[in-house]
């Protein structure tokens, strides 16, 4: 059994859980311990322990730490990369290339640790200097999904460790496997004690010690709109920092003066591939009157072509959905959008084994035409590979479209028109914009997160990362 990195020793867990392949569900990955409370709880109190000593330590030995697990993460991709197709099922070249990220973004934070901001002023009054500086929170919980077992892991503790940080990192239930080799690495790649922990469990039975204990600072969460308002909750009392990444219902317009093919392969791309499991997906295609016919038709002659089979088999285009859960769910809101007036254009179909027998939760990629505004695979995340055409008169009715969500994470426009692009970019109401580009795909040095619904708190990433795993001070000196 796979265990809990915890104050510096691996611990078994108060239960464990099978990790299991959901391109085959015979293959059993591995066994990986659950916790109990108590075990959360000493994982806290091992990283206050650690605390006072990390939060001093110099940004050569940050530095360190964070470009070894970087080295050692990038030197294994394709074995880290087998490790993450196999138990969340998104292709070989998908992972791979996820792990090459969590890479990349140890490679950064540990070049941040070098770059620590601050200023240095003169006083508005004589014989004054003042500090601008900023200082590591404490002890800080973060909770992460599914659907990127390595890279949103990377994104979280890289940072906070860079910042002079410690760590009770907890990994969705579903993907233990990457998380625990990511703990692994760490753990021999020179932090202290407590520094880092891995406490592997289930957030209905351990979020509260996560979140609730006076000895968090903060908390940086990605899941769910419903738990991220539970994180909140918890946290708001006691003033704790909270950092949430939700859901999207991010639209993707395409305009009349569109390249076809630009679009197709943006609108196919955003929506279907990584089996559609990604906050930044595509869900809704927006396309004004002109090009809508030659949009959908194909869009569809595309997704004939796409191969959705066991997520390690060459030539695979998409993989599983990740458990018998979320394909009940993409396949109810599939049925749903039928009820409410929608046509099923293509896909859709689930099939409980693939071409060689493997039990598996495969479905195909889902386009829904004729859809409208009120419907509710319109307004609600369904986080699988299903996406809707709504179609617009024009320009304007586009963009109104594109903003009538709750949800504010990433926004795409496909036109050849530097007039509406440029107009898009200001006016989509949206963390991240993307202009003849997928609505997913993001980079590591810049400021990754969304508006309404989509988020809370400071970005995540890049340098806009300190804002969140720092306090800011302010020192008054007189000569
Ligand atoms: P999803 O539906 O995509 O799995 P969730 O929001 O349920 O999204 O899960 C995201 C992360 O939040 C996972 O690590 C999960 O274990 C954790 N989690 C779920 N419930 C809680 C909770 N009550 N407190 C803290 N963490 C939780």
């Amino acid at each position: 059994m796979k265990r809990n990195w915890i104050g510096g020793e691996w611990l078994p867990g108060a239960r464990s859980i099978a990790n299991i392949n959901p391109s085959d569900t015979r293959d059993v990955i591995g066994e990986y311990a659950l916790a109990d409370m108590a075990q959360a709880t000493s994982a806290v109190a091992a990283a206050a322990a650690a605390f006072p000593a990390w939060s001093m330590s110099g940004p050569q030995q940050r530095f360190d730490v964070l470009d070894a697990a970087g080295s050692e993460i990038l030197a294994r991709a394709a074995e880290l990369g087998d490790l993450l197709a196999r138990e969340e099922g998104k292709t070989l070249p998908e992972a791979v290339g996820e792990v090459t990220r969590a890479g990349q973004i140890f490679k950064f934070f540990a070049g941040e640790a070098l770059r620590a901001p601050g200023q240095v002023l003169p006083s508005v009054r004589s014989g004054i200097g003042v500090e601008v500086t900023r200082e590591p929170l404490g002890v800080v919980s973060l909770i992460t999904p599914w659907n990127f077992p390595i890279a949103i892991p990377a994104w979280k503790i890289a940072p906070a460790l860079a910042h002079g940080n410690c760590v009770v990192f907890k990994p969705a239930e579903l993907v233990p496997g990457s998380a625990w080799a990511l703990a692994d690495i760490l753990s021999r790649c020179g932090l202290p004690a407590g520094v880092f922990n891995l406490v592997m469990g289930k957030g209905s039975e351990i979020g509260a010690a996560l979140l609730e204990d006076p000895r968090v600072a903060a908390v940086s969460f990605t899941g769910s709109v419903g738990t991220g308002q539970r994180v909140m909750q918890a946290c708001m009392p006691r003033g704790a920092k909270v950092q949430l990444e939700m859901g999207g219902k991010n639209p993707l317009v395409v305009l009349d003066d569109a390249d076809l093919d630009v679009a197709v392969n943006c609108a196919v791309q955003s929506a279907f591939y990584s089996t559609g499991q990604r906050c930044t997906a595509s869900s809704r295609f927006i396309v004004t009157e002109g090009i809508h016919d030659r949009f959908v038709d194909a869009v569809v002659a595309r997704l004939r072509s796409i191969k959705v089979d066991d997520a390690r088999k060459p030539g695979t285009d998409i993989g599983p959905v990740v458990d018998d859960h979320q394909l009940a769910i993409d396949l109810e809101y599939i049925q749903l959008a039928q009820a409410e007036g929608a046509t099923l254009a293509f896909g859709g179909t689930h099939a409980a084994r693939n071409v060689d027998g493997q039990p598996g939760f495969f479905l195909t990629p889902a386009l829904l035409t004729q859809t409208t505004q009120t419907m509710r695979i319109n307004r609600e995340e369904v986080f699988g590979p299903v996406a809707n055409v709504v179609q617009a008169r024009n320009y304007e009715e586009a963009l109104a479209l594109a903003n009538d969500t709750d949800f504010g994470l990433s926004s795409g426009i496909c036109t050849t028109s530097l007039k509406y692009a440029t107009h898009f970019k200001r006016h989509a109401q949206a963390g991240m914009v993307m202009v003849n580009a997928p609505t997913a795909g993001a980079d590591y040095h810049v400021p990754f997160g969304g508006r309404k619904a989509s988020s809370y708190g400071s970005r995540e990433q890049g340098t806009y990362a300190a804002e969140f795993y720092t306090v800011v001070k302010t020192a008054y000196t007189a000569a």
